[in-house]
């Protein structure tokens, strides 16, 4: 059985955008027992995780209004996991901040598209093969 969060706080998170990288991020909330709402344009994407994400919805993300609608406006955090389009991150975090979403943190794909981020003002930006590698390479030299 997977392990549950020490924390015994709840947390509220809207994980947008279901790749390898948001699919994974939203399951693992869910696993530690975390309230999650999943969103991606994609309809087989919704489809294919409905048994495992508990709400997941078809949604375009850099629309607010239809954000509001899905309650995304009560969320303690956003994880935006949209790297492919820089144009669908940057507008996603745009909708997420004029919701009042405080605590977005990010992916993102090139260094630019990192920095565009930060100038946003996201509270954590993630390079996950970046960092990835740079854990690997610290747990190989047992760093
Ligand atoms: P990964 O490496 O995690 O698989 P990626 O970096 O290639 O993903 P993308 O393909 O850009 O990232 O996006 C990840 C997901 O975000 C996709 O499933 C895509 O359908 C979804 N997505 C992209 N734009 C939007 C949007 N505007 N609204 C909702 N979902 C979106």
């Amino acid at each position: 059985m997977a392990k549950r969060a020490k924390s015994a706080e709840k947390k509220n998170v809207a994980v947008i955008g279901l790749g390898r990288f948001g699919e994974a991020v939203a399951l693992r909330l869910v696993e530690l027992g975390h309230e999650v709402i999943g969103i991606d344009e994609n309809a087989e994407i919704v489809q294919k995780l409905a048994d495992d994400l508990p709400h997941v919805v078809q949604a375009d993300s850099t629309d607010s209004e239809a954000l509001r609608v899905l309650g995304v406006n009560e969320v303690d955090y956003a994880v935006v996991a949209i790297g492919a389009s820089l144009e669908g991150s940057v507008l996603s975090v745009l909708a997420l901040q004029e919701l009042g979403i405080k605590d977005i943190w990010a992916k993102a794909s090139t260094r630019q598209h990192g920095l565009i981020l930060t100038r946003l003002g996201v509270s954590k930006v993630v390079f996950p093969e970046a960092d990835m590698g740079h854990a690997l390479a610290e747990q190989l030299c047992g760093a």
